[in-house]
């Protein structure tokens, strides 16, 4: 079971791990400020199951109106919860700063209720020519290039600050089985995956 970053939520690193170690992984999310987990996946793996509705309230909001969003399938939002049962520094309202993708349909294992992904920190999001870029995307598409890859990315920012003046400069590692870099440089490997996917 993974957690505090989201390796875990990213398919192709979750894979690999999977690969490695023969094992199912999954993931939980919480906060050292709130409970230490209060979501997990489950073994379909398709989302973490929100596990603590009598503790925490939690709402959806868009992190820069502040506008709380409906829970439906396919809102993307900011992560707020408020205590409902904690007597010693009682929180409320406060932003997580856990950007989630929201699935509300059944779960394969049966359970009901909120499950989501967690696509980033919201302060890790980027803008590229007003499209925004999670690194976790990112991430995802270097590692579903193994074993040309190895998986290893670094986003090279030129400034602080979120908005990136296009191109975006990856630094990615190559691997064993990569026999030709331009080519795995070029449109046709990482360039062309990371314009259809991120
Ligand atoms: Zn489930």
């Amino acid at each position: 079971m993974l957690g505090a970053e989201p390796g875990g939520g990213i398919p192709a690193v979750r894979r690999k791990i999977e690969d490695d170690y023969d094992a199912l992984v999954t993931e939980g999310l919480g906060n050292a400020d709130l409970i230490a987990v209060y979501a997990g996946s489950c073994d379909e793996n398709d989302g973490m199951h929100f596990l603590a509705p009598d503790f925490l309230y939690l709402e959806l909001i868009d992190p820069i109106s502040g506008e709380t969003l409906d829970w439906e399938d396919g809102a993307e939002g900011e992560l707020v919860a408020t205590h409902l049962d904690r007597e010693c520094c009682p929180l409320v309202r406060f932003c997580t700063g856990d950007r989630i993708r929201v699935s509300m349909s059944p779960c394969g294992c049966g359970r009901t209720g909120p499950r989501w992904t967690c696509v980033g920190r919201t302060d890790e999001m980027l803008i590229v020519r007003g499209v925004n870029v999670w690194p976790s995307a990112v991430s995802d598409v270097i590692s579903d290039l193994r074993p040309r890859t190895t998986g290893a990315v670094q986003i090279l920012l030129e400034e602080p600050g979120s908005a990136v003046e296009p191109p975006l400069r990856l630094q990615a590692e190559f691997g064993p089985e990569a026999t030709d870099l331009d080519r795995l440089k070029d449109e046709k490997e990482v360039e062309s995956q990371v314009h259809g996917r991120c």
